[in-house]
Parts: C-alpha cells; structure tokens; sequence
C-alpha cells in the first residue's frame, strides 16, 4: 500500500509511528514545504529568549526518517489534490500517487488587513524561520508589542520580555489565555508578568501601525495609545491550512471534517491535527483544536486506521502546561462553565503567593482545572479525569493541600493509582 502523509510535524509523525508499529510492507512518502522539518512549534519561544540551545528545537532524531523508512521530501508545496484519482500535484509538477492519504498540513498564522505584512518589524511566530526573523529583528528593537494574549502570544511576550525588552501585550479579551483559564487567573499571571517587563493592555486592538522608511516604529491601539516599539508579533489566532481539500468534494468547515476515525467525507483521505475539525468535548460541538497534544492523538489515529487497524478518536479537550514568568499552570477541559451548565465550581486562591486552585465538576466527575502556582498533584486529578471517576466520596477532599496519593487510595482504591502510574 502507499501512504501518502502532507505535513511533517506533530500529526504527521504520529501517524508514521503508529503505521510502523505494525506495518513495514507499506511504502511511506511525506511531503513538507519547510526546509526543517521535525522540530517543536510549542518550542519556538524558549529558544527566542535563549532558554534552550537550537538542538533542543529537535523533535526526533535525525535519523528518524530513515529508521522508519519514510521517504521525506522538503521544501515541496502539495497544490492541488485529485481525490478520485487519488494523487497530489506538488508545486515543482510532481505527482505523487497514493492508496491512503494523510492531511496534516497545519494552520498558519493569522494576519489582520490592517497591518501590512511587508513592513520591517512586523512578524508572526509560526516556524522556525519566523523565530529567526524575530531574532534578527529584535536585535535592533528596543520595544516589542504582541498582538493577542493567547498561548502563543503570551509564550512569544514572555520569552522576548524575558531576553530583556520591554514588551506590551494588546489583546481584544478582559484575560490573558482566555480560552484556558478564568479572570482571577489572568490576574495572577499579570502581575506576575508586569514584573518582567511584560505589561498587558486588556480590552484593546491594535487599529493601525506607524512606520518610516519601511520599518516599523509605532502601533497605535483603538483606545487611541501609541506604543512606539521596533518589533510587532502578531499573534492573533491561527487559521487551519485546508486549500488543499477545497474543491475536491471534501466537506470543509471551521476545519477539514472528520468522524472518530480521522477520516474526511472522502474514502482513503484522512486528515488530523490543527487542519482537522474534531469533536470538542469540553464545550460539546467541532471545532478545531490547535494544540500538539490533540495533533498526536489525532495523527495517532489517522495513521492506524489508515492500516485498517480500528481506532477512534473519543474527541479533543483541551490541555496545557506552561511556565509563565516562572509560574507553573496547568489547565484541562472545561474552566469556564456556563452558569446554567450546572457544573459545581471549587475555588481556591491566594493572589499574593501566586497560588490558585480551581476544579469544575459536573455529576460528581470532574470536568475542568486549573492549577496556578502548585501543580504536584496534576497527574493524579488528570488520571481522575481520564478514568471519569465518581469523586463523590472526596469532592471536599479535592482542595486540600493535603490532597495526594494516600488520599485517594483510602477513598478509591487502587484502580485509580494504577491507571495514573501507567498513563
Ligand atoms: C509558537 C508556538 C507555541 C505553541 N505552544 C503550544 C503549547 O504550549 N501547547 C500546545 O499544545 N500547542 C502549542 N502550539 C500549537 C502546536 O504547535 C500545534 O498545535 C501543532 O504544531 C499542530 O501540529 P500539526 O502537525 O497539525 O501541524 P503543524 O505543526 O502546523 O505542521 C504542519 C506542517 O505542514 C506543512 N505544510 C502545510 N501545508 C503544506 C502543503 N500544502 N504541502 C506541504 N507541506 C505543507 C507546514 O509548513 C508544516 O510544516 C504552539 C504553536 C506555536 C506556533
């Protein structure tokens, strides 16, 4: 069989190594149009600020394509996909055949019309040649102004903070990664942030920029602030890669669309990662879900079943852990419920020491977290999660700062602590 993979990242990678798990027979090509592929997006920012060395960036081994016997071909574009002939054009005029085809072509990121593209100093953060235009600009900046406080925003505004230039966050949203945590969360973070030369601008849009002789030397905001700085990330949100699907029958929305298996409404075409619209299960519709973890299950699945090997895909929750101005946070599922969802919310913070506790729960399970500050426990409420377990008996218990291991045997048993040390 040929498997054909578009992509060459978190969901493309996953999917190779769940073939390879059981099949040597098929023949594998992948085509990406970067020239470097198998490195860490998540990565990007800590090797902006000078956290970690370019090795670090590294995703897999070198060697990689070769031990799984892939044939990888960089710095090639797919342009145009025949679905009933089953082939895919790439931008040189290539063909490449195929019997199962993986989608993994990613999002990019989004640019608003009213910030020109071509002027010095204004950059998004997406690859690793995007982070390398960030550093070369950012040698001569003497401010930085990120646009949007989302996960990339925020990592991006923290890691140039964090290399010593002043940075202002400008986002739409009342809180820092709305789309992760609550308000009282945000407010933790920044504080904390302010204290690293990062300041954040709440309820505001960037409405224009100045520059001068081609580079950039202002933004100016709908508030009607300038903010006179050399370096502007724009980070406001990311849009799934889908031309490639367009126009050949394949149903397309806020992603390309796929069952639980990972496959499109096309037969042999598969698709996962940031270009897939799965099922969300946290806030109960499809939607996309740009995260890595999400691409690897995803890919996971796409790639096993393109071997006739029977997966599915329960659905996307959200989950991330962070280090923001040297706080830990994590946050998972649902955080913000609705008042009518009838979800019981356990609050617990101390906004001086940075530490704050929160966990949503609905029909004794619980739904959603965020640890700010203190994340030693994370492992065992994500097992709780993960086995949905009926926390009734120790929902108080929960908030403790005793809650632990020993906690949970006396009030579940073992099947629980056996089901965290093996995840
Ligand atoms: C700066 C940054 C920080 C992030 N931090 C986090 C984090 O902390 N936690 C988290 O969960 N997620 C994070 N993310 C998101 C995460 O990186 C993505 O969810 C993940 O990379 C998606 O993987 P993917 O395989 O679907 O696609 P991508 O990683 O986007 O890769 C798709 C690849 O396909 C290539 N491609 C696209 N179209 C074509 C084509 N037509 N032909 C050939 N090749 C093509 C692209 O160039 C790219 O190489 C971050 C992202 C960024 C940019």
């Amino acid at each position: 069989m040929n498997i054909l993979i578009v992509g060459c990242s978190a969901a493309g990678t996953a999917a190779i190594e769940a073939v390879r798990t059981y099949d040597w027979k098929s023949s594998i090509v992948q085509l990406s149009d970067e020239r470097d592929p198998l490195y860490s997006r998540c990565l990007l920012p800590y090797w902006l600020s000078g956290a970690i060395a370019e090795e670090g960036l590294r995703y897999r081994d070198a060697s990689f394509h070769r031990d799984m016997q892939v044939t990888l071909h960089e710095g090639k574009r797919a342009v145009r996909l025949n679905a009933q002939s089953q082939h895919v054009v790439c931008n040189d005029g290539s063909i490449y055949p195929f019997d199962r085809l993986l989608i993994a072509t990613g999002s990019s990121a989004k640019l608003p019309d009213n910030i020109p593209g071509d002027i010095g100093g204004v950059c998004t953060l997406r690859t690793r040649a995007d982070a390398e235009a960030i550093r070369e600009c950012a040698v001569r900046a003497g401010g930085a102004v990120v646009l949007g406080g989302g996960l990339i925003g925020l990592k991006t505004a923290c890691a140039l903070g964090e290399s010593g230039m002043e940075t202002t966050v400008v986002m739409k949203s009342d809180r820092v990664l709305s789309q992760m945590i609550d308000r009282e969360a945000s407010r933790i973070i920044t504080g904390r942030l302010r204290t690293r030369k990062v300041g954040v601008l709440e309820g505001s849009d960037c409405s224009g920029i100045h520059h001068r002789e081609g580079r950039l030397v202002a933004v100016v905001t709908d508030q009607g602030r300038t903010i006179p700085c050399e370096l502007l990330i724009v980070a406001k949100g990311v849009r799934p890669n889908v031309s490639l699907a367009e126009g050949t029958g394949i149903a397309v929305r806020s992603g390309i669309v796929t069952s639980a298996t990972m496959q499109t409404t096309q037969e042999n075409i598969f698709a996962a990662g940031d270009v897939a619209e799965t099922y969300d299960i946290a806030r109960e519709e499809y939607a996309v879900n740009a995260l890595w973890t999400c691409a690897v299950q995803q890919g996971r699945v796409a790639g096993l079943n393109m071997i006739g090997r029977k997966a599915s895909y329960d659905g996307a929750v959200g989950m991330n852990a962070l280090n923001i101005g040297g706080i830990p946070l994590i946050a998972y599922g649902m955080t913000n419920p609705r008042e009518e969802s009838g979800c019981r919310v356990l609050i617990h913070g101390k906004r001086e020491s940075a530490l704050y506790r929160k966990i949503v729960l609905k029909d004794h399970r619980i739904r959603g977290i965020i640890l700010l500050g203190r994340i030693d426990d994370a492992g065992v409420l994500l097992s709780l999660i993960r086995q949905r377990t009926d926390v009734s008996a120790f929902e108080e218990e929960l908030m403790s700062s005793q809650f632990n291991f020993a906690g949970l045997l006396r009030n579940v048993g073992k099947t629980v602590i056996d089901a965290y040390q093996s995840s």
